[in-house]
């Protein structure tokens, strides 16, 4: 019998696919992706990778065509109540918030609607991509208002006559401003996520799930750390040590021809800045060096 191969849907092009791309690689698989390809075989692991559109990825994982799938909040939660409401399956399990993707599902309006509360939507037509998301948003508040469904270009629909408000996704907020809307209400907080189908049953599949939850939690952490090394009085170690954030268990070492001179190894998993190298050199610290990890494993 062949081995079984884990498939992880992931996004083919667009905001999520570079950082997807860039965090699996991280994780140690060896993946070759041609353009046009959609699916990819990785090299050194029983791993195939899928490169589909975003929207697909919920179903592909409810269905359990795929066991994972790297994925927007948004878009998981507008498919699960679509699929839901329509009795299909809609259940998945998210394993890990990813530190990318992040976005915000907002209402927002023209200067012209002058609007104090979500109240004043009532019996006004709202565009969005998201008529699940927004329709369960209206009902929780009592609203009863037109949504009006497009699949793209959503913030010209106020300006075109098309719609009085809209329903989108924001990360900047530059585009609205652009189309002349303002950011009234957040529907939903978002940034990338990682799903699985509801069950896995083979068991080595499951096991590689997990090692894969333990590299990827160790590609984020590793992101944030720093590896911290200088040479500070002995008797202003633990003031250093307060100084740097997060670094618990630093190693002291004592430093050859020197009595009143150690060497402290931290890791500390914030961003280290200046400032903080500033005040590390003013208690004495010397030889400050701050390097980048790559991996990292509790
Ligand atoms: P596809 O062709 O895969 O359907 P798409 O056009 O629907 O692509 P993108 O614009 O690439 O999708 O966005 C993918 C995801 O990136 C969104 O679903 C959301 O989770 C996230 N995202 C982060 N910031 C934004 C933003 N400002 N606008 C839209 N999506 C954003
Ligand atoms: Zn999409």
């Amino acid at each position: 019998m062949t081995e079984k191969r884990l498939k992880i849907a992931v996004q083919k092009s667009g905001r999520l696919s570079d950082a997807t791309l860039d965090i699996l690689k991280r994780c140690g698989l060896r993946i070759n992706q041609s353009k046009n390809k959609l699916i990819t075989h990785v090299k050194n692991m029983p791993i195939d990778i899928l490169f589909v559109r975003d929207d697909d990825i919920p179903g592909l994982v409810m269905e359990g065509v795929v066991d994972l799938g790297f994925v927007g909040d948004n878009i998981m939660q507008e498919v699960s109540l679509q699929r839901a409401k329509f009795g299909e399956q809609a259940e998945f399990v998210k394993l890990i918030a990813l530190d990318y993707g992040h976005c915000r599902l907002s209402i927002a309006t023209t200067e012209e609607q002058n609007y104090t509360s979500i109240q004043d939507l009532s019996g006004c037509r709202i565009a969005t991509s998201y008529p699940y998301s927004l329709g369960r948003y209206l009902e929780e508040q009592g609203v009863s208002a037109k949504i009006v469904h497009l699949t793209g270009s959503v913030e010209v629909a106020p300006r075109a006559g098309l719609a009085d408000a809209i329903c989108d996704l924001v990360s900047t907020g530059v585009t609205l401003e652009a189309n002349g809307l303002r950011e009234d209400e957040v529907i939903l907080r978002s940034a990338a996520t990682l799903v699985r189908r509801p069950t896995i049953e083979n068991e080595a599949l499951k096991q590689l799930v997990d090692r894969l939850i333990v590299r990827i939690n160790g590609v984020m952490q590793a992101k944030e750390s720093k590896y911290i090394m200088l040479h500070a009085p002995k008797n202003q170690v633990d003031a250093i040590i307060n100084l740097l954030p997060g670094a618990e268990k630093p190693t002291i070492l004592p430093l050859a021809g020197s009595d009143d001179q150690v060497a402290i190894h931290a890791v500390s998993t914030e961003t280290v800045f200046w400032e903080t190298m500033e005040s590390l050199k003013q208690l004495g610290g010397s030889s400050i060096l701050v390097l980048p990890i790559e991996k990292m494993m509790e």
